[in-house]
């Protein structure tokens, strides 16, 4: 899991980028703004493309901040990593073509409302004119390049001020000819701003597919590739994953993440979970693909909080 960008266009309540900075100063440790930059992005997929089988292209950020990011997408594909990513939509300008012929397997699109007014009580910043426009575009050229791809979910986060408004959210997403609706109940943002009340609403975590399910299909070519990936098989299982298979077999104390997956911010730190860099809760940080660590996912740190929680490293 990486992101691009550290950084987003909008401010909603409880994130990383919340436009709070009253709430943001008092819970959030500050990170550094930017964009992933191609070096950086290279010393990450050409240590874990062969191993990657899954590439979340998200985390607390606006990917399609950096002109990038379809260009790294396009190399993760190369090593048939699925990729998948999560965007506002809210973007002027939003390169759509790109965005389909950069390979990407999945989108999610982050929308709670039909209506500006509503939209924007949790989306702050946010055109929803603009996103269905953006959302009507890229259907468009997933049709003129006869492209299955990147499947369509629309996340709609449940609240109190937008629950009336999810039949024609629905509605909506049939219109414009998404893949899957799916209501999510979000987390409590209401410390952010208290009139941002979550709703477990009854049909939640419901998907339910709008467009006919496509078998997957891997069309790209692998042959830049290859190489690595050759050589990447003649090294030993055992030899790699020996802390996990002690793990797997009778600790109670059990963290998967510690082992199956590593979080990049924009600057090529590496973090251990997607939680965010909070106060209260030490830092997070174990390494940085452009610090002296050669193996980063090794890290004193990685080796001390799998010892802490497995009791090996
Ligand atoms: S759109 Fe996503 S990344 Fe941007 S501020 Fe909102 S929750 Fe955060």
């Amino acid at each position: 899991m990486l992101d691009p960008a550290n950084g987003c266009n909008l401010g909603c309540a409880s994130c990383a980028n919340t436009s709070n900075k009253d709430f943001a100063a008092r819970v959030l440790n500050a990170w550094p703004a930017g964009v992933m930059k191609g070096n950086t992005y290279s010393r990450i997929i050409d240590d874990n493309g062969p191993w990657a089988w899954v590439g979340h292209f998200y985390n607390n950020s606006e990917p399609y901040l950096n002109k990038n990011t379809h260009a790294f997408i396009k190399r993760a594909a190369q090593f048939r990593v699925r990729t998948s990513t999560s965007s506002n939509m809210s973007i002027p300008k939003l390169d759509v073509d790109a965005i389909v012929a950069s390979g990407l397997d999945e989108l999610q699109i982050a929308i709670d409302g039909v209506t500006q007014k509503v939209y924007e009580k949790y989306r702050r910043g946010g055109d929803v004119s603009l996103v269905f426009e953006n959302v009507r575009r890229l259907v468009e050229a997933k049709r003129a390049r006869n492209s299955s791809t990147p499947f369509i979910r629309w996340h709609y986060l449940t609240f109190q001020h937008n629950v009336h408004e999810l039949d024609a959210a629905m509605a909506k997403a049939r219109e414009l000819g998404i893949d899957m609706f799916f209501v999510v109940t979000p987390i409590d943002v209401s410390a952010d701003d208290p009139t941002v009340i979550a709703e477990a609403h009854p049909r939640a975590w419901e998907c339910t597919h709008l467009t006919p399910i496509q078998p997957a299909v891997m069309n790209t070519d692998i042959s830049p590739v290859a190489e690595d990936i050759e050589r990447a098989f003649t090294e030993q299982y055992a030899e790699r994953y020996v802390a996990d298979d002690v793990a797997a077999n009778g600790t109670a104390n059990h963290c998967d993440w510690l082992y199956m997956a590593t979080i990049f911010d924009a600057y090529g730190r590496v973090f251990p979970c997607c939680i965010g860099d909070t106060k209260g809760h030490a830092r997070f940080q174990f390494g940085s693909v452009n610090g002296n660590n050669e193996a980063v996912l090794n890290s004193r740190e990685y080796l001390a909080a799998r010892s802490f929680v497995h009791g090996i490293p």
